[in-house]
């Protein structure tokens, strides 16, 4: 029987166990899969061994450790410095990071080709490093803005805090990336947002409680939305795919090289049934 866990802190709150014991049930795998909370980084990789797991998902605030704890690293988990999800084989423990994957694979875009020339991330967190490698790997020019610029140094694209943004921009998509939400929060000022929206036709939040955000951009393009020229998302997608993709690697379903899931229709098939059975316990 597989035993695979989340190990984050805190991890009360995750909708992981639910999503991923329910599709293990639907799939007919004999495992389960657990939480656990853990005080101290330093143990992540000891704690993920002597609790004989075959697999974890790694969430906030130790995906960092879950990379540099390795044997074994993704060539994305590498560029994107942090891994999410870790792997028992062969004696070894595998990192990857499934959180590109589902924000491509929530947008439709891993198997397709874009009409999102750019777009504005609002945030420079762990998950924004994700996104951008995500919109890298589709050539859409990337542009990021935050309250502080003590993260820019991790990136390589175009960095300003917010009162340097030039609102005559358009950007086609813009993401919020900041954790503002949970505390009801826009990440910026409103009379920044306002200009952006009007020109934008995609918002995208990466949380899936609620989202003054989004709620902001769908009254800005009330019409536009009705009609089908503007839509958007929260991250209720993103999050059953990256569970979805973590799953698969779990259990063995796909090699070490991500690309397979770029270029193998099937792998992607597989996901998105995956995704659909997390979506519907957590979500419905
Ligand atoms: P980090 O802590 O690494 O980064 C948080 C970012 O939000 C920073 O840029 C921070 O700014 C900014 N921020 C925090 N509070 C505010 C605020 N009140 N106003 C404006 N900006 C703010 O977090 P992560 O990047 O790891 O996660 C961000 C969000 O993404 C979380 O809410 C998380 O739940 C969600 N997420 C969703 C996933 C999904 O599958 N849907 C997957 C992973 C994450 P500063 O740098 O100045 O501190």
């Amino acid at each position: 029987m597989y035993h695979f866990s989340l190990i984050a802190k805190p991890v009360h709150h995750s909708k992981s166990p639910l999503m991923q014991n329910k599709a293990l049930k639907e799939l007919g795998v004999s495992g389960v899969y657990t939480r656990y909370e853990l005080e101290n980084k330093d143990d992540l990789r000891s704690k993920f061994l002597s609790l004989g797991l075959n697999g974890a998902n790694v969430s906030l605030p130790y995906k960092t450790d879950a990379l540099l704890q390795s044997d074994y690293q993704s060539n994305s988990s590498k560029a994107i410095s942090s891994a999410n999800t870790l792997v028992y084989k062969n004696n070894f423990l595998y990192a990857y990071n499934t959180d590109f994957l589902g924000f491509l694979a929530s947008l439709g875009l891993l198997d397709s080709k874009t009409n999102f020339k750019n777009a504005l991330i609002l945030g420079a967190g762990g998950t924004t490093k994700a996104l951008a490698y995500a919109l890298k790997l589709k050539n859409i020019q990337t542009t990021i803005a935050n309250k502080s610029s003590s993260r820019f140094k991790d990136f390589d694209v175009k960095c300003v805090l917010y009162d340097e943004l030039d609102l005559n921009d358009k950007y086609d998509l813009i993401i919020n990336a900041t954790s503002a939400s949970l505390d009801d929060l826009l990440p910026c000022d409103e009379n920044l947002l306002k200009p952006l929206f009007e020109k934008a036709f995609y918002s995208y939040e990466v949380g899936y409680f609620k989202s003054p955000f989004l709620n902001l951009f769908k009254e800005i393009k009330k019409d536009e939305i009705s009609n089908q020229k503007a839509f958007y998302q929260d991250g209720a997608y993103m999050l059953c795919y990256q569970g979805a993709f973590s799953l698969m690697y779990f259990l063995g379903l796909v090699s070490d090289d991500e690309q397979v899931f770029l270029q193998d229709e099937n792998l992607r098939k597989k996901a998105f049934d995956i995704a659909k059975i997390m979506y519907n316990i957590a979500f419905l």
